[in-house]
């Protein structure tokens, strides 16, 4: 039998629900690995980062927080917010530092109907939905760029600046990136999403990048769409879309919009990639800390626990990835639903049921 592979994975649980669903996320990692033979096994180390840490030390994280994150092979994230602090705050003090700290530039996030899921997009032509989005995830909108107080704060006539950057650098390598991954996927095909009729900077270099780097695929088809005709067509025409790019704003309203029109925000899974791999890369849902149902025991895990089928594929347990998915689908399929997709099991029970169909699906 080979040496047992050890993954170090950073568990950061952070606030709300995110508690709640990494913890499950954690127990069908252990099952994994007890279930491996000795083939690999995970050492988790917890952050207590998030809101909590705040309030009682005025920081999201420690100072050299992305510095003790360079250690681990991965990193497992619940999620940030907490009434009461600014979100923000919340969200460039941890989630985002990260992201930038550990250059993970591109944001995956798989959008996918699951059998015995109510979905809420009824479109005839389309059974099966099986996008990604391919989220810029390093500049853009989230560059930080801008400022406030030109003009004097208080008096009325404030002024705020925020500015997006784009750099042909930062374009072209995620557009390659959702190009590569085109060529293998059924369909290839990429649709890149601006609003270069109005942003005309930086997303008309987004579409000069694009334009250019489709010719090195002439085996991938392409559509270019502004983003409010996107919105539209997410709804209209889903069967025209399979990897879908867009900048950093852009792809995380419409992933919202995808997970919805999937059944809930609740299911989906997401990836922040240093394709590289010169840093770690996190794993995460797409929801928020969901304040309004946090601590209740019901929240969906599904996109927590499909996030770390991602992180298992990225570690290059590829088996164990489809052995998860597998048996996520199976657990919809038999009807194990929490409220927000219609069902009353509680957060533990899907789990549950997740952990006993990984033997079934094998
Ligand atoms: P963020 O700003 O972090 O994106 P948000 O304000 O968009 O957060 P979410 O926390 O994502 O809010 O929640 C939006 C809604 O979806 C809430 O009503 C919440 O209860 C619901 N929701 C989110 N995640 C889940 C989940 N895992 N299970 C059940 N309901 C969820
Ligand atoms: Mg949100």
């Amino acid at each position: 039998m080979s040496a047992e592979k050890k993954f170090r994975i950073a568990v950061i649980p952070g606030d709300g629900i995110g508690k709640e669903v990494v913890r499950e996320g954690l127990r069908v990692l252990d099952h994994l690995a007890n279930e491996s033979n000795g083939q690999f096994s995970f050492e988790s180390d917890f952050f207590p980062w998030g809101c909590e840490y705040y309030l009682e030390n005025g920081k999201m994280m420690d100072e050299d927080g992305v510095e003790k994150l360079k250690d681990y092979d991965a990193i497992y994230f619940g999620a940030v917010g907490f009434p009461g602090v600014p979100d923000h705050v919340s969200l460039w003090g941890l989630r985002l530092a990260i992201c930038q700290g550990l250059d993970q530039w591109a944001n995956i996030r798989p959008v996918e109907f699951l059998p015995g899921v109510p979905r809420r997009l009824n479109h005839p032509d389309v059974e099966t939905l099986n996008w990604i989005l391919v989220r810029e995830n390093s500049e853009g909108e989230y560059s930080g760029v801008g400022g406030r107080n030109f003009s004097g704060r208080g008096n009325g006539n404030e002024v705020a600046v925020q500015s997006a950057l784009f750099t042909e650098q930062g374009c072209e390598r995620i557009i390659r990136y959702a190009f590569d991954l085109a060529r293998t996927r059924k369909r290839k095909k990429v649709t890149s999403v601006t609003k270069s009729n109005a942003q005309q900077y930086g997303m008309v270099l987004w579409d000069e990048v694009f334009a250019r780097v489709s010719k090195e695929y002439p085996d991938v088809e392409t559509d270019q769409q502004l983003v409010d005709a996107m919105a539209a067509q997410f709804v209209l025409h889903p069967e025209e879309l399979e990897v879908v790019v867009a900048s950093n704003l852009f792809a995380d309203i419409l992933s919202d919009l995808g997970s919805a029109l999937a059944g809930s925000l609740g299911i989906a899974a997401s990836a922040n990639l240093n394709p590289e791999g010169c840093t770690p890369s996190m794993f995460e849902s797409v929801h928020g800390s969901a304040p309004d149902i946090a601590g209740e025991g019901i929240a969906n895990p599904i996109g927590t626990i499909g996030s770390a089928a991602l992180m298992l594929d990225h570690l290059g347990l590829k088996e164990e990835a489809k052995l998860l998915n597998k048996a996520i689908e199976e657990t919809t399929r038999k009807g194990f639903l929490t409220r927000d997709i219609g069902g009353t099991h509680n957060t533990v029970e899907i789990t549950d049921a997740i952990i006993e169909n990984l033997s079934m699906v094998k």
